[in-house]
Formats: C-alpha cells, structure tokens, sequence
C-alpha cells in the first residue's frame, strides 16, 4: 500500500479535513498513514502503537467518516443511539480522547460525550439521554450507566479498546468482556496497545476477526526523539540527587521546568512532593487518591507554571497529554517494565526532543535489567555529584535550599516546628522495603479504589504506617 503523504488522499469527508486543518494537523503520523485506510475499508485492526504517535486520530478520524452517514440534526435521541463506542482506562484519557473526537466531530452534527467514574454521575446521564453517537467511556462508569439504562449499546457499529494493555493491568478484563458482550456480534473491533504481552495477544484473538496488525514502532520500543540516562545513586541518596537534578540540569545547567516525576506508590507521591516543596521546589501531584477535579486542577497548574514539577503515579498520569513536555524523571524505577515506555513516553511527544532521566539504586538492578531487556538497550550508568546543600535536612534550623555563595534563590530557612512530623524525622527510606508497608506494585492503585481501603488491604504494617502518618499527614 502506498502511503499519503496528506491528509487529503484520504478521502475523508470535507467537515472532517476542515477540523484537522483547523487543529494544525499537516501530515499524518506513521500510525495515521497506516491504520486510516484499514479502518475505512472496515477491516478489523490491532494497532502497536506507544503513546504520543497519534493513533487516537488514526482510530478517531476514520470511525467517524464510517458513522458520518447516519449523522442527523434531529432532536430525537433516537436517532441519535451510540455508533462508536471507545473504551478506556483512566478518567484523563477517556477526557483527552473526547476532546480530540469533540474537535475532529466539531463540523458535523454527530453527537460526541464522554463517561468517566470519580464526578457526578446525574449530568452524564442527561447527556446521554439527549443522545450521543461517539462515546468514549470508562469501563467501570459505562456499566453504571447501562445498569441504570441510560445507554443502549445495541446499534453500536464500531468500538476501540484504547490502551489496551492498561486496561489489563488495572483488572478491567470482566468489566470489558461484559460490555463486548452486550453489542452486536458484527462490529468493526479496533485495538491499541503500547505493548504487546500474551494477555494481549489473548484478548485481540477473542474480540477482533482477522485482524491487521499495524505497528509503527519496535515493539516496546521507545521514541528515537528521547535521550534516555541512567544515574545510580546511594540507597539513601534519591531525594538528593532529585533535588540536584531539578536545580541543575536543566537547560544551561539551570532549574528545569515541566517536570513530570514518577513514583511507584501513592505515598511516596505525597511524601515526595512535600520535601520539593520544603527544598523551595514548586511541585504538585497526581494520584489515585485524588479527585477528578483535584487532578485536573493540579494539571492545569503545571500546564500553566504555577508548579514546576508534578509527581505522578503511574495509574493517574496514563492519558495525559501535555505539549512537549520536556523532561520525565523515573524517581522509582518502575516495578513493571512496559511502565517505563509509558512513562517515558509523556516526552518527546509528536516529534519534540525529550529527557527521561532514571535514577537506581544497587536494589533496583533487577528492575533495570527488565527494562534494558524490554527496550532492547544497554544504559550507561552515569553518576551524580549531589551538592551538600541539596541534602534536605530533618531537624529544625538547618537550610533545604542551596547555599552557593551569592545564590540564594532557593534558600530556604523552615518555620518554627509546629508539630513532629514523622516524614521528616525519620531518614527516607526507599520504597519497596518493610518500612513502606510493602507496598506491592500492582496494588498501589487500582480501579475504583480508595483511600479509606489503605490499611485493609495491606495489613498490619499497613496500619502501622497509618498511624504513624495520621494527622501530621497534609495532602502533596
Ligand atoms: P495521541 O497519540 O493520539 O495522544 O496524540 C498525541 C498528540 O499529537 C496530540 O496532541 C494530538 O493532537 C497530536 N497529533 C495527532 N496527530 C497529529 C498530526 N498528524 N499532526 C500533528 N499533531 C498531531
């Protein structure tokens, strides 16, 4: 097949070119270029595809163009029933992916809605009873939805299972299989997955006919554009060396900026973002603890440069896009291999250069090992000299910031001790051992979880770390 170079060989409908126009778009991506003739030719499609290359218009643009036909500016929700049905994992890119169909669908009369868990159930229920064609949902919110009969899914004719492997590991499998079993048998099926384990493999078989395989990159691979480096620090030298990196690597051997940093565990999250902050590092956080609209609101601060730095797990940053977000910090080498492409992935997006910096301690070696392996590559273990005056600093008195001389930027001088406070009195310890409550990778989120499930669901030493954070416990 010979690929277009432009949007327009595509053939796709005048108000759909009008609307990419509009958002800028030139030439489409390889995803784009590949997957777009198959799903307008109707064919069934699995799609390799990491995150940032646009592949939610390389489903989004042609699922459209099939329902366009049937588009109708009637008022009746009858007419206007669920056409296309795009399944996701977290809230953030169920919201993202409606956001790019809103704008691909803007010229046209087709109805476009999203359905997510964690906000107000009622107006999404008003919303869908007016009628939606293109609707994009979380599997556990959707289920809700058609157990409450806001939504038939009987006359859907297409549905995409985006981040698909994500999907997986959040245990979602049941809450998909229910709601693949409640549309039509002969629907176009389309799946995107950043990587592909034999879970996947597994799901594809059951749920797509005969499908195209479109891959755009090695499997697992990560983008050329991103410089990957490795530093291997002391075991108790992690929030160190981080403050030392964000002070000074970024360009011109200054602060950087956008940071997004990646923890393994909710606590850690937390915790982390209070020593940035008393280092006199503008940082903020994203976890699953956290509500909708603390999250949005904690985005839209980074987006904005109110924080520099925004510490996220790996659950709650899945689907954000940021433009060009220029550096991405694994403070926790992550647990799971396939995380760290995910992760690394939030830079270097859509052909921008990016810096995914990974910092290891001796424990991590095997963490490491499976990523090398997974991304087929070999780091260079590079070391860091971390500054004396990077080294947050427990008892009262003494400076978070540094102490350079004439630059006094970030000094930092800590009030009166109000009250002990347990992260600070204690050495930080690594996340992973007792200590931590063993906090198991998996566990450390999972869908429709919360907080008040903490210390059940990890016993005893769990209760243990409660306690100990009870009260002096602010939110990061
Ligand atoms: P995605 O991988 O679908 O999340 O897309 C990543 C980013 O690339 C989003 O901000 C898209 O709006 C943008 N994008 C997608 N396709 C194109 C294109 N052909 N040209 C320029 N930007 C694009």
């Amino acid at each position: 097949m010979t690929e277009p170079q432009d949007f327009s060989s595509f053939n796709l409908d005048p108000r759909i070119q009008e609307a990419i126009r509009a958002m800028g778009y030139v030439t489409p991506t390889p995803i784009q270029q590949k997957a777009i003739p198959l799903v307008l030719a109707g064919l069934d499609v699995m799609g390799a595809a990491q995150t940032g290359t646009g592949k939610t218009a390389g489903y989004g643009l042609p699922l459209l163009q099939r329902i366009l036909p049937k588009a109708n500016t009637s008022a009746s929700p009858a007419r206007h029933p669920v056409r296309a049905l795009i399944l996701a994992p977290t809230r953030e890119l169920a919201d993202q992916v409606n956001e790019n169909l809103t704008e691909y669908a803007s010229r046209t009369p087709l109805h476009v809605g999203v359905v997510f868990g964690g906000v107000d159930i009622k107006p999404q229920t008003a919303m869908l009873r007016r009628g939606v064609e293109v609707l994009t949902a979380t599997p556990g919110r959707l289920l809700d939805h058609i157990e409450q009969r806001a939504v038939s899914l009987s006359q859907v004719e297409v549905v995409v299972l985006d981040e698909a492997d994500r999907m997986l590991d959040m245990g979602f499998l049941p809450d998909i299989s229910r709601i693949l079993n409640l549309i039509p048998k002969n629907v176009q099926s389309l799946m995107f997955s950043a990587t592909f384990s034999p879970e996947i493999k597994k799901l594809a078989k059951q749920f797509l006919k005969d499908p195209k395989l479109v891959e755009v990159a090695r499997q697992n691979a990560t983008a050329d554009t991103i410089t990957q480096e490795l530093y291997e620090v002391g075991g108790g030298s992690k929030v160190p060396a981080l403050i030392e990196v964000l002070r000074n690597h970024g360009e011109d051997g200054g602060p950087m900026r956008q940071v997004l940093v990646f923890v393994n565990a909710k606590m850690t999250c937390r915790r982390l973002t209070r020593m940035l902050e008393h280092a006199g590092i503008a940082a903020d956080s994203i976890h699953g603890d956290k509500t909708q609209d603390e999250r949005l609101k904690a985005l839209e601060g980074f987006k904005a440069g109110t924080s520099s730095v925004l510490v996220a797990t790996d659950v709650a940053a899945r689907g954000l896009d940021i433009a060009e977000l220029p550096y991405v910090i694994n403070f926790d080498v992550p647990f799971a291999a396939e995380d760290y492409v995910h992760r690394i992935g939030r830079t270097g997006r859509a052909g921008s250069k990016g810096l995914a910096m990974t910092l290891a301690t001796k424990d991590d070696d095997r963490l490491v090992d499976a990523v090398e392996k997974l991304t087929k590559q070999k780091f260079e273990r590079r070391t860091l000299e971390v500054r004396p005056s990077d080294r947050p600093v427990s008892r009262g008195g003494r400076r978070y910031g540094r102490d350079r001389g004439e630059t006094k930027a970030y000094t930092y001088t800590p009030p009166k001790r109000q009250a002990e406070d347990p992260l600070f009195d204690h050495p930080y310890v690594e996340s992973g051992s007792a200590s931590w409550a063993g906090s198991s990778p998996k566990k450390a989120e999972a869908p429709r979880s919360s907080l008040s499930g903490f210390s059940s669901r990890r016993g005893e030493s769990g209760k243990h770390v409660c306690s100990l954070l009870g009260g002096g416990f602010r939110r990061g």
